[in-house]
Parts: C-alpha cells; sequence; structure tokens
C-alpha cells in the first residue's frame, strides 16, 4: 500500500483525550498513555501549560496536539477522556477567577456532554482543595469540607467541587461512566520553575541561592505526593470496573510542615539560602493529609516514592534546566 501511513496498534489501543496536557500532571500522563500503545490527543490553550512539555513528541504518530479551550464545546472522537484543564497553583488560579471558575465548570459541562456523546469514560482531575481548610484530619472521600465560598480561593475550590457535582449528576442522569480523583500536592520534574507552587519555588531559590520564602510562619502543613504515584493511581482509577466511580483521594500521607520542608531542600541541594517570612495568603488552609484507604482497598494503589528520593529527582531536574536556560 504505497502512500498510505500504517502503523500496528495493539488491540488495547484506546483513543484517549488529555485535557491540560500540556501542564503539569499532563505532560507526564499522555507520555505515560503513549508508551503503554494508546494513541493521545492532548487539548490545551497553554495558559500555564507549556509547548516545550509536549514538543517532544510532535513527531509521535500517536499523539496529537490541539489548540482549545475547554470553556467551549469540543467534537472530537475518543474512548476515554481524562480532564486535567485548570490552572492548579493559587498565583495562577487566582489571576483570572472568573475564567478559573468557567474552566471547571463549563469545561467539565463541555467534556461530560463530549463523554456523553460518545459513551466515553471519564476521569475528572479533582483536588484536595474540596475539603478547604480541613476540620477533619487526615481527610477522607465522606468529609464534606470546610470552604469559604466567597473567597480568593473559592474560584478553584467551587468551581472543583460544582465540577464534582456535575460528573456525579451526569452519572445519576445519564448513566455516564466517571472516576473523580481528590489528587493531593502533587511535585516532581517539569513544574513550571515560575508555577509559584511550593516545591517548585524552594527548590528553584535554593538552587539560585536567593531567599526561601515561607508563607505565614511555615506551620502549615501539607503531603506531597511525587508525580509518577500520581500518574499510576490516575491511570489504575480510570481502569477500575464501572461501579468504581471515586470520589478517591489519590495522595502521600507523608505529612510535614512548610518550614521543614524549607530545611530538607536547603539540606538536600547543599544551598546557603536563608528563611524568608512573608504574610499568609488568605484561607491558606493549615493542614492537609490524605486518607488513602479508599484507593488502596480499589486500586490496590500506594505511594512508592519517599520525598527525599523525589525531591532528589525534581533537585536535579530544575539544576539541568536552569544551566539550560538561565532563570531571572
Ligand atoms: P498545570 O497548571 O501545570 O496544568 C494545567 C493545564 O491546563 C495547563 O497546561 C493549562 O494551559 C491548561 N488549561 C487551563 N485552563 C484551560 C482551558 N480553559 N482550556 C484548555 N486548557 C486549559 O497544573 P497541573 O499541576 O498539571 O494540574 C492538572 C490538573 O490536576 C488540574 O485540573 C488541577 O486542578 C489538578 N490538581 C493538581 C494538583 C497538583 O498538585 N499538581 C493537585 C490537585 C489537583
Ligand atoms: N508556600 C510558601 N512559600 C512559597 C509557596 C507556597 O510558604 O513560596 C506555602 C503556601 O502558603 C501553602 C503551602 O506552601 O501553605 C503549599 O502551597 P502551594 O501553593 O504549593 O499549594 P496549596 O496546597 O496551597 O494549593
Amino acid at each position: 500500500m504505497q502512500g498510505a501511513r500504517v502503523y500496528a496498534a495493539p488491540l488495547s489501543t484506546r483513543r484517549i483525550v488529555v485535557t491540560g496536557g500540556a501542564g503539569f500532571l499532563g505532560s507526564h500522563l499522555y507520555e505515560r498513555l503513549i508508551s503503554r500503545g494508546h494513541e493521545v490527543l492532548c487539548v490545551d490553550y497553554f495558559y500555564t501549560g507549556s509547548k516545550a512539555n509536549v514538543v517532544h513528541l510532535l513527531g509521535n504518530p500517536n499523539f496529537e496536539i490541539l489548540r482549545h479551550d475547554v470553556t467551549i464545546p469540543l467534537y472530537v472522537e475518543a474512548d476515554e477522556i481524562y480532564n486535567l484543564a485548570c490552572p492548579a497553583s493559587p498565583i495562577h488560579y487566582t489571576t483570572d477567577p472568573v475564567q478559573t471558575t468557567k474552566t471547571s465548570v463549563h469545561g467539565a459541562i463541555n467534556m461530560l456532554g463530549l463523554a456523553k456523546r460518545l459513551k466515553a469514560r471519564i476521569l475528572q482531575a479533582s483536588t484536595s482543595e474540596v475539603y478547604g481548610n480541613p476540620e477533619q484530619h487526615p481527610q477522607s472521600e465522606g468529609y464534606w469540607g470546610h470552604v469559604n465560598p466567597i473567597g480568593p480561593r473559592a474560584c478553584y475550590d467551587e468551581g472543583k467541587r460544582c465540577a464534582e457535582t456535575l460528573f456525579f449528576d451526569y452519572h445519576r442522569q445519564h448513566q455516564l461512566r466517571i472516576k473523580v480523583a481528590r489528587i493531593f500536592n502533587t511535585y516532581g520534574p517539569r513544574m513550571h520553575p515560575d508555577d509559584g507552587r511550593v516545591v517548585s519555588n524552594f527548590v528553584v531559590q535554593a538552587l539560585q541561592g536567593k531567599d526561601i520564602t515561607i508563607y505565614g510562619d511555615g506551620s502549615q502543613a501539607r503531603s506531597f505526593c511525587y508525580v509518577d504515584d500520581l500518574i499510576d493511581g490516575l491511570i489504575l482509577l480510570m481502569e477500575t470496573p464501572d461501579d468504581v466511580t471515586g470520589p478517591m483521594n489519590i495522595g502521600n500521607e507523608h505529612e510535614l510542615n512548610v518550614r521543614d520542608l524549607a530545611a530538607l531542600v536547603i539540606e538536600l541541594t547543599g544551598s546557603k539560602s536563608e528563611i524568608k517570612l512573608h504574610p499568609l495568603p488568605l484561607d491558606d488552609p493549615t493542614h492537609r493529609r490524605p486518607d488513602i484507604t479508599l484507593a488502596r482497598e480499589q486500586l490496590g494503589w500506594e505511594p512508592t516514592v519517599d520525598l527525599r528520593a523525589g525531591l532528589g529527582r525534581t533537585i536535579d531536574y530544575f539544576d539541568r534546566l536552569l544551566r539550560e536556560v538561565p532563570h531571572g
């Protein structure tokens, strides 16, 4: 057959849409999906994501990219949809809060509509932020949360909560096959150096010998999950039987406060950086740790990369990046 491009595809090959595919998590996800023989359409409009995260795959016949804003309906063909489109860093999602809510809510409606037409499975990248500043610790999926509906983080928290509502309404009303993952703070290579999240900030600051910017007194705590573990969890959740819908916490149970994180980053980088305290942003949660009993039971999943190892890989990544592209 001259002229026709033919390549053998494994029988289990699926066509998978990843919205937000040019972002931090999306880029790891589609790489893993392609390595498993699937065809991926990355849908992104490069708000916080970067073309640098996708450029190495542009020649791959199993990879396509579409510049598209998910607040606008999308008509493509697919077997599965991972809905990741949404800025995830507080400095980004609070910059244009109206667009953040639109992305979560209109984006969910459009992607659920697409999944309904295609009878496709759809996974929502929800967040531990649905628990707000939690009064239950650790947070299990049955906890309804403690969210300020009118604060600066509400565009993200309430947008994601409404997206969860839409997922479950489409499931009940239209029998859609849904999966809702509540992702806890995730870090690793390919975070943007200006992303604003604590791990990338501290690592970049330490490598550059700049002050480490702790917000508040640093007593607030988070539980950090390495990106490879998180991606395993998302794919396992997508592949569960139809009666497994979530919401399901995906995160690492190891909790530490921001001050201890700063000390660890300084130790691992051998940096001479000093700590500088800045005001704590409004509604910044005081602590956050997932109860992952459900993921253990239903996915057989738990994190395997400890914080020192994951930070080591992240530091190596930023060290290389900052040498290649010197950064302000
Ligand atoms: P990211 O900011 O690196 O990536 C988000 C991607 O979505 C970017 O490429 C951005 O350009 C794209 N995007 C934003 N709005 C869009 C729109 N309207 N249309 C099309 N594309 C759009 O963030 P991330 O860390 O990769 O997070 C991915 C998803 O996971 C987000 O939905 C986020 O809420 C969720 N999540 C992430 C974390 C984490 O720690 N990384 C924690 C909880 C939830
Ligand atoms: N934080 C900090 N310094 C920074 C960036 C963040 O002290 O340079 C704090 C922030 O106030 C929060 C925690 O680190 O308490 C995690 O922030 P991040 O933006 O990574 O994620 P969040 O869990 O708030 O969404």
